[in-house]
């Protein structure tokens, strides 16, 4: 039973590192990046050019001016679609078991296989 529930909780789990990814809701929307990083516990993503926050830095350290800092924030998976690579637009992903019993991410729309 513990498998199970495992099992349930990856397919959930869509979204992957190096994903192409669009936004499909708060002030980023429209905007497509790359997943640079899955927060396993939050369930946020951070993605490539999206959510830039400003962060105000002191001097010192690395940064020997301080100043403004610009970097990504992470956003809920929510927000964001994955891109099919072939429909070239935002797709409902479903999972499909290969023969091998591995299971593979496909594209809702024209059932491309997404994984590499
Ligand atoms: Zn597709």
């Amino acid at each position: 039973m513990k498998n199970r529930s495992q099992e349930k909780e990856n397919v959930r789990c869509r979204i992957k590192k190096d994903d192409k990814v669009k936004v499909i809701s708060g002030k980023d929307k429209g905007k497509i990046g790359k997943v640079l990083k899955v927060g396993r516990k939050s369930g946020r993503l951070l993605i490539e050019n999206v959510n830039i926050v400003k962060r105000h830095t002191k001097p010192g350290g690395k940064n020997k001016q301080g100043g403004i800092l610009e970097s990504e924030a992470p956003i809920d998976k929510s927000n964001i679609m994955l891109m099919c690579g072939k429909c070239v637009r935002p797709v409902r992903i479903s999972i499909r078991q290969l023969e091998d019993g591995n299971r593979v991410r496909v594209c809702g729309k024209c059932n491309e296989i997404i994984d590499a």
